[in-house]
């Protein structure tokens, strides 16, 4: 028998919600309202700015694109892709630019928008890369900031949610690709 929603009845039987138990962190409401006072601060701070948004791929679609709808600033949007972690939930320590920016960002006002810092360590390289562009200034958006195994201080101008310890999962966020469609975020039970 056909299924009425075949990519339910794949999730229901074989699909990531079965493979590891999870704990709501963050509900949807709760992302939503710090959102909107991110997007409320950053439209305030950059008034007069010429602002080019350097989203990091894949774990910030749904955080870039629910924030920038609620600016009340014109923006420009652009993306990078870093890999660091690979397919594990610790980071290999070295990250590689498979993606780079396309727009111009010389004499630009940059807002790099991560979904959550962790060691520090991609942050860091993306800022030495994209001040190598020579901006006007550059600042950096996160949803998460998640502090236990931060080994390089990186300044965050934004910070949407604080986490002390956990992997987690939801609102773009993956554990092996899977996850990242979930609405709320979730600390993985490994
Ligand atoms: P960092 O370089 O700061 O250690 O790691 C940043 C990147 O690692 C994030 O962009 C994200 O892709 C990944 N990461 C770090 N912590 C988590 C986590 O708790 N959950 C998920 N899904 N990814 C994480």
């Amino acid at each position: 028998m056909t299924p009425a929603v075949p990519g339910l009845t794949f999730h229901m039987e074989m699909g990531p919600m079965s493979e590891c138990e999870k704990r709501l962190l963050f509900s949807s409401d709760e992302i939503a309202r710090h959102v909107e006072r991110l997007a409320r601060e950053i439209s305030e701070d950059y008034q007069d700015g010429d602002v080019v948004i350097v989203g990091i791929l894949k774990g910030v679609f749904i955080f870039l694109a629910d924030l920038v709808r609620q600016l009340t600033i014109p923006v420009e949007i652009d993306f990078v892709r870093l890999a660091s972690y690979g397919s594990g939930t610790t980071s290999s320590g070295t990250v590689r630019l498979t993606h780079d920016v396309e727009l111009n960002l010389a004499g630009r006002d940059i807002l790099i928008v991560e979904d959550i810092v962790d060691s520090g360590i991609t942050l860091t390289f993306l800022r030495e890369h994209l001040l190598s562009r020579r901006p006007r200034s550059l600042r950096i958006c996160a949803l998460v900031d998640k502090g236990e195994r931060r080994s390089v201080k990186v300044d965050l101008d934004y910070v949407g949610l604080h986490l002390d310890k956990g992997f987690v999962v939801g609102y773009g966020l993956d554990c092996k690709e899977c996850y990242r469609y979930l609405p709320a975020i979730y600390e993985l039970i490994l």
